[in-house]
């Protein structure tokens, strides 16, 4: 641990007390972790944040101690003084690191009673999560917790040196703001001193950490807590940590060798080993191969393109996809295939959005599938090459646009992969499309956000422009993104106008940033990472939530101070605001 001033406490932590102090008279402090009573001698195990240690407490030697001792619960708080002693031969414990020592206590006082928990801190049997969160603070006791929070610790620390050294300022930036469109919805605060006005919770620093690098504050960072209002998904959480960072005259060279880099070092901490460069791919290249720009690649199924095999078949639900723009796919897979896994899978790409799904399993004398005698032996022959699929493996061919074929078969190859992910799998996405088309509402949609810098000829139609945009995945996990800015107010506004911002809307959201982008806006590009994840990722946790020192349930709310909770109708009247649905 760390350096430790005497006091009425403690004159040394527990933990770190080995058999060079033997003989030494030590008086430590921490809670009671566990304690065994052997008739004449009582056992109790110390726990402080720098691990364990055990304390005997001896009737003949120490009654009055004893009779404390004999009095103590689990939980109790404590302060022990006594001889720091080594242990006999056969009461070594090498699981321990103090485990070769004891402290025969002389004296203890009790400085603060415990309840019995509502679950055991040194047990390591699963207690529901409810629970859990409802009593973080005794979750937190538990030697697992106290390592994931050491591991998100150090995490931060490797990012802040790494970046210190490199001339990076660390800046706070606002968190009652104005709305930053990151497609999600904002959390809205009311103001008081101007009512019917209100802030809203960043959803990420992004236009800050932009006006930052315009204000001359070339390299920034900030661990930057972002709040986003989303429907209930498992691991999501209302409010998030990122890493957040922004460089001015950079290009995406700049910012992929500054972060392979720092990931090298941070991955390093959950002993993931990074080959530098890490490597980069183009989003149409993921998007044709895994079906998805974020792809866990391990899982071995690639998707083979069989448009040029199969454009003049006979069947014409292959051919007339094609006809149509379309595309025909596949992907196969081993594994047990009776007709019902089929209908499942089926449909499953229908509530994907494709028309069928046509699937075969091939047998020593051809294919087992019901489109057999659509095709000729020569495009069965054919595409059974071109997937290089084996005896008793099934194909599965999706026809249709290029987009729902990717999406079909990006969700299928998940759940046909038979082979158990090993080892870790990192990579940048670059070269993004610049929108995404919304077929709901009929408009493009900004891919990264509306201030990526496009590229690609922006006269041209909006669906054909790139961004210079950039992912980072790992494990099939998006853990960053980030682009190369817009910086002058004419391409700003191009871009506003395509997602069908007009120049009105656009100088009332964002009169600020175009204001900005007048008065000499270098260059600059950046990119912000999610701590939550990359954390829980090293750690080997399934759910951020173990990363998280006070996270909200998956339902949004935190069972520990209730929040969200009702507020008095008087402070509702201060903000000038009446509930329609009281209570609600
Ligand atoms: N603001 C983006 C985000 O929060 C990151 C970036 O573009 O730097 O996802």
């Amino acid at each position: 641990m760390s350096e430790l001033r005497p006091n009425i406490y403690r004159t040394a932590w527990a933990g770190e007390l080995r058999t060079a102090s033997v003989g030494r008279r030590v008086r430590v402090a921490g809670w009671v972790h566990r304690r065994r009573d052997h008739g004449g001698l009582i056992f109790i195990d110390l726990r402080d944040s720098s691990g364990l240690l055990q304390l005997v407490f001896r009737p003949e030697e120490a009654p009055e101690a004893h009779a404390a001792a004999e009095g103590l619960r689990s939980e109790d708080v404590i302060s022990a003084e006594g001889e720091l002693v080594a242990r006999e031969e056969g009461a070594v414990n090498p699981a321990l690191p103090t485990g070769e020592v004891e402290l025969a206590v002389g004296a203890v006082d009790l400085l603060a009673d415990a309840e019995t928990p509502p679950f055991q801190i040194d047990e390591d049997e699963p207690v529901g999560e409810e629970l859990r969160l409802r009593y973080r603070y005794l979750d937190l006791r538990k030697e697992a917790m106290r390592r994931n929070l050491a591991l998100r610790h150090d995490v931060v620390r490797t990012i802040r040196e790494h970046l210190n050294q490199r001339g990076f300022l660390d800046v706070e930036t606002p968190i009652l703001t104005r709305s930053t469109p990151e497609g999600a919805r904002d959390f809205l605060v009311p103001s008081r001193l101007s009512p019917g006005h209100w802030y809203a919770l960043p959803q990420s620093p992004q236009l800050f950490k932009q006006l930052l690098v315009m204000g001359g504050t070339e390299r920034y960072y900030q661990i930057a807590r972002c709040f986003r209002d989303e429907d209930f998904r498992a691991d999501r959480q209302p409010e998030f940590t990122q890493l957040d960072l922004e460089m001015g005259f950079v290009e995406e060279e700049d910012v992929h060798q500054l972060i392979d880099g720092l990931l090298e070092e941070v991955l390093a901490l959950g002993g993931i080993e990074v080959r530098l460069p890490i490597e980069r791919v183009p989003y149409d290249e993921l998007l044709l191969r895994y079906g998805s720009d974020r792809p866990d690649r391990r899982l071995g199924v690639e998707i083979e393109d069989l448009t040029d095999v199969l454009r003049g078949s006979g069947f014409k639900v292959f051919s007339g996809a094609v006809e149509a723009g379309g595309v025909v796919r596949a992907i196969k897979a081993g594994g047990e295939w009776p007709r019902s896994r089929f209908d499942a899978l089926t449909e499953r790409a229908q509530s994907l959005g494709a028309k069928g799904l046509a699937w075969a399993v091939v047998e020593p004398d051809g294919w087992r599938s019901p489109i057999a005698k659509f095709l000729s032996e020569e495009e069965i022959g054919q595409v059974t090459a071109a997937l290089d699929a084996r005896e008793g493996e099934a194909i599965l061919l999706v026809a249709d646009s290029a987009a729902v074929a990717a999406r079909v078969l990006g969700a299928l190859r998940v759940e046909v992969a038979d082979t158990e992910p090993a080892g870790h799998d990192l990579f940048w996405v670059t070269d993004f499309p610049m929108f995404d088309w919304n077929e709901g509402e009929q408009r493009w949609d900004a891919m990264h956000h509306p201030f990526t810098s496009p590229s690609g000829d922006l006269d041209a139609d909006p669906g054909t422009w790139r961004s210079r945009a950039y992912d980072v995945v790992l494990d099939g996990m998006e853990i960053g993104g980030g682009s190369i800015r817009i910086n002058r107010p004419d391409v700003q506004q191009k871009v506003f106008s395509a997602l069908g911002i007009g120049p009105d809307e656009a100088a009332e959201r964002f009169g600020f940033l175009l204001e900005a982008l007048r008065f000499g806006a270098p260059p600059h590009g950046g990119i912000a990472f999610g701590i939550d994840r990359i954390a829980a990722i090293l750690a080997g946790r399934e759910s951020i939530r173990d990363v998280i020192a006070f996270p909200k349930a998956a339902s949004g709310v935190d069972p520990l101070t209730k929040a969200p909770a009702p507020v008095d109708e008087r402070q509702l009247r201060e903000l000038g605001l009446r509930l329609e649905a009281p209570g609600r």
